[in-house]
């Protein structure tokens, strides 16, 4: 039947020219296994790469851990033998293949690698399995014939795909591809001996010289390699890639990055609106949007206080903190002027696992603190939400910080973030003014204790005192274009940059 000439067709979306082909390769991918941000990027980009006619494989590791839910959606693709070591061995790889909403995974399999509960476990362990995952990747890309125009790998675990593409598979047809390399986190690189790296890589000896794998006298480094072979570097902030060109930064590999630095992009992380939706999130009390999220935030207020034990009351001001508890986050500052954030009008309340003696310090103020501070110390994706969603603030004064997407996330929720200036904070949270009432949070710059106590006094002398700042605040956070849409074209721009 022929539409009626009243209703209006939506133009179908013309997709941008031309068609780019990009296999995604890295140690972890939400909702299979996430420990952090890299997880969410490696499930939203590929997402959004594929509204912008890019063809996306994401190749990861088949950890046990992955949920039986997903395991079971698996096919098996192809299985083979592959050498790897210097003395010859041959290693299992199984290719393991799912699609969903338009993106293709490929698992690789090997019980002997990836049988652990944790992708991570410690460096003897990781290093091999890493060598392993990197090889396997590219020889399943030759095994499929499925040759991407873009391979672009994440982080140290991918390190060695670089560089095995342009000398053991040099004459393999997977060279075809170009290559980029994600530095989410520059402080893990993979540093082992060069007698265990060479051993478990197979690599021959002129990549562990000094421009590519070698560190100090003996040691090797897989980041550096893939950073010193890779076609174009990205990291996930502009500041962030200005910042990891100085020696506080640079994690010893400020110079290797100067060096690079003409190859070297900074394109800040998005987040994925459909997960991170306030008003069809189902794990929230009291769903809202923009309009409705001064009368709603209270309902979830209430409801989180509840869940945790809090004293119930909406006029308190809740200071949320979600994250991994190790010295990264600037949790020193935290603990350093804890006593001083409450003052019988505010709340606190913790999210995070970590190194014990965070732990066991959060643990200490909330047991003398009970009905004020709730330090849960788990991973736990359902609280997360509601937390992003019930307090007030969020606090992340990271003492470096690639990009943060905890800031986005609150931003998107309507929960203003205190943050401190560095990395991707500083480039997505633009700080309170108070002569015109604009930004989206209250920031600091130096890492001291004292600034983030006074960036917090600052938060709350606005909501204690005036309130529809705030609230000018809140609804500004919920308007913000926090989407992959905007990062997904550049890291495409990069792509044809590659492969015009
Ligand atoms: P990083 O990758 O350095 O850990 P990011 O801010 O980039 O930090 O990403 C952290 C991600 O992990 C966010 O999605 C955050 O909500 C989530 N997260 C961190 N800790 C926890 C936790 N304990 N429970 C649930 N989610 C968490």
């Amino acid at each position: 039947m022929p539409a009626k000439k009243t209703t209006k067709q939506a133009a179908p979306e013309t997709l941008p020219e031309p068609r780019r082909s990009v296999a995604f390769i890295g140690s972890e991918c939400y909702p299979f296994v996430k420990t952090g941000g890299l997880g969410d990027v490696m499930y939203a980009l590929p997402r959004a790469l594929t509204k912008l006619n890019c063809d996306v494989k994401v190749i990861l590791p088949r950890y046990r851990c992955i949920p039986q839910k997903y395991q079971d959606k698996m096919v098996y693709r192809g299985e083979f033998m592959m050498d790897l070591t210097l003395d010859g061995r041959q290693f299992y790889v199984g290719i393991m293949e799912m699609v969903m909403d338009g993106v293709v995974y490929d698992f690789i399999d090997n019980e002997e690698f990836f049988s652990w509960g944790n992708p991570y476990t410690d460096l003897v362990e990781d290093i091999p399995k890493y060598c392993f995952f990197g090889k396997a990747a590219l020889a399943a890309l030759n095994y499929m014939d499925w040759i991407p125009d873009i391979i672009h790998c994440h982080d140290w675990q991918a390190g060695l795909v670089p560089v095995y593409l342009r000398t053991l598979f040099a004459d393999t047809p997977v060279s075809r591809a170009k290559s980029i390399i994600t530095i989410h986190n520059l402080r893990f690189q993979g540093i082992y001996s060069v007698s265990h790296i060479q051993y478990w890589s197979g690599l021959p000896d002129y990549v562990f010289d000094h421009a590519h794998l070698r560190m100090g006298d003996n040691g090797a480094n897989m980041f550096k390699g893939g950073l010193a072979y890779s076609d174009l570097i990205t990291t996930v902030s502009a500041t962030y890639a200005d910042e990891i060109q100085t020696g506080f930064y640079g994690e010893n590999l400020d110079d290797h990055l100067r060096y690079h630095r003409e190859k070297l992009h900074g394109i800040v992380n998005g987040i994925d609106v459909d997960i991170w939706n306030s008003s069809t999130d189902k794990l929230l009390a009291a769903p809202y949007d923009a309009k409705t999220v001064l009368k709603e935030k209270k309902a979830n207020k209430l409801a989180l206080q509840e869940r945790l034990g809090l004293e119930q009351d909406e006029n308190k001001i809740v200071l949320g903190l979600i994250s991994r508890l190790t010295d990264q986050k600037g949790l020193d500052l935290v603990n350093a002027v804890f006593p001083e954030l409450l003052d019988g009008n505010t709340q606190v309340v913790i999210l995070g696992t970590g190194d014990r003696q965070y732990e066991d310090a959060f643990r200490y103020y909330e047991s003398v603190n009970k009905g004020t501070v709730c330090a849960y110390i788990a991973y736990d994706e359902s609280l997360a939400h509601q937390i992003y969603a019930g307090a007030d603030a969020l606090l992340v004064p990271s003492l470096f910080e690639p990009c943060g997407l905890t800031q986005l996330i609150a931003m998107r929720y309507g929960t203003v973030p205190i943050v401190r200036e560095t990395g991707g904070l500083k480039d997505t949270v633009e700080p309170y003014n108070e002569y015109t009432g604009g930004g989206n949070g209250f920031t600091f710059d130096r890492y001291e204790a004292g600034l983030l106590l006074d960036a917090v006094i600052r938060a709350k002398t606005v909501y204690f005192t005036a309130r529809e700042r705030w609230d000018a605040i809140v609804v500004r956070d919920m308007e913000k274009d926090v989407s992959w849409d905007l990062s997904a074209r550049q890291y495409r721009e990069l792509y044809l940059k590659l492969k015009p």
